[in-house]
């Protein structure tokens, strides 16, 4: 399944404007083909998303905690560690303002990052349901909690698509996804963020998955989405409203970013010399 370039997918009929948005969306920094795989690439640059924002809340936890904010605040402390580690930050939104899912792509393809990493809290029926799971993308959940996962976050995009007409959009953006180099990268940071967020405070890893994220599909480098705790918990709503936890998930993605660009450089042949080598360490 995760090699092939599936025929339909199911359950999305109403995306059919994604595929011109996100052709748009990836035209300016289409940098595939054997020119730009020759160019020495170094780990230099990280692009931030921070799910929601604006009218767009995302989910809201029992006592009103709303995942927009607390992304917000989890992107901001991370891309502060990141600078001060050396390296260039890019957000998609560094406000409270409503940013679509195809801006976001755009933003990301423009700034030429070498990774793209989305910030999310997530929710269930259940306020018993608990713990991390990390996404990267492809056209068929792991499973059907993966899914509904990916449906709530790609809400937003058919909110804001609501007319749409013509054949299946997603396979068009698969056939390039599907052979895309980055996916393998994506799915090695998705598991270095996973293994760091999930030592936090021992907490309960729900492990990688993989599901159709709109977000991430019209992103051209890797890209992975992190649920950072469930804010329908009461618990975990609260732990994510403290700063000693937006501090720890910050720590935590931090070193998985650094790891991931020294697997990066050592991959692209760049030599490293110093720099943003160091891990983030303790608060
Ligand atoms: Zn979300």
């Amino acid at each position: 399944m995760r090699g092939t370039v599936p025929q339909k997918m199911r359950g999305h009929g109403k995306g059919a404007a994604l595929v011109v948005l996100f052709a748009v969306a990836a035209s300016p920094a289409r940098a595939t083909g054997p020119a730009a795989a020759a160019a020495p690439d170094r780990f230099d640059r990280v692009v931030i998303d921070a799910g929601h924002g604006g009218d767009d809340q995302g989910a809201g936890g029992p006592n009103g905690l709303l995942e927009k904010n607390i992304v917000l605040e989890v992107a901001r402390r991370l891309a502060a560690r990141l600078r001060d580690d050396g390296l260039e930050v890019v957000m998609t939104r560094d406000g409270d303002q409503a940013v679509s899912l195809e801006q976001r792509a755009q933003v990301a393809n423009g700034s030429q990052g070498e990774l793209f990493l989305s910030i999310h809290a997530n929710a269930a029926p259940s306020p018993k349901a608990r713990g991390i799971e990390t996404f990267f993308v492809s056209l068929h959940a792991s499973d059907e909690a993966a899914q509904r996962v990916a449906a709530r976050e790609n809400a937003a995009f058919r909110s804001a698509n609501a007319s749409t007409s013509g054949a299946d959009p997603v396979a068009a953006i698969l056939g390039d996804l599907t052979v895309s180099e980055h996916l393998a990268e994506s799915n090695e940071f998705a598991r270095l963020a996973q293994e760091e967020l999930a030592a936090i405070d021992r907490h309960p890893s729900r492990g990688v998955k993989q599901a159709p994220f709109y977000v991430l599909m019209g992103v051209q480098m890797p890209a992975t989405l992190v649920e950072i705790g469930f804010i329908t918990n009461p618990q975990e709503e609260r732990a994510l409203g403290s700063k000693v936890r937006q501090e720890q998930i910050a720590d935590a993605l931090a070193r998985a970013v650094h790891e991931f660009g020294r697997r990066y450089d050592a991959r692209h042949g760049v030599a490293r010399q110093g720099g943003h080598t160091a891990p983030s360490g303790g608060s």
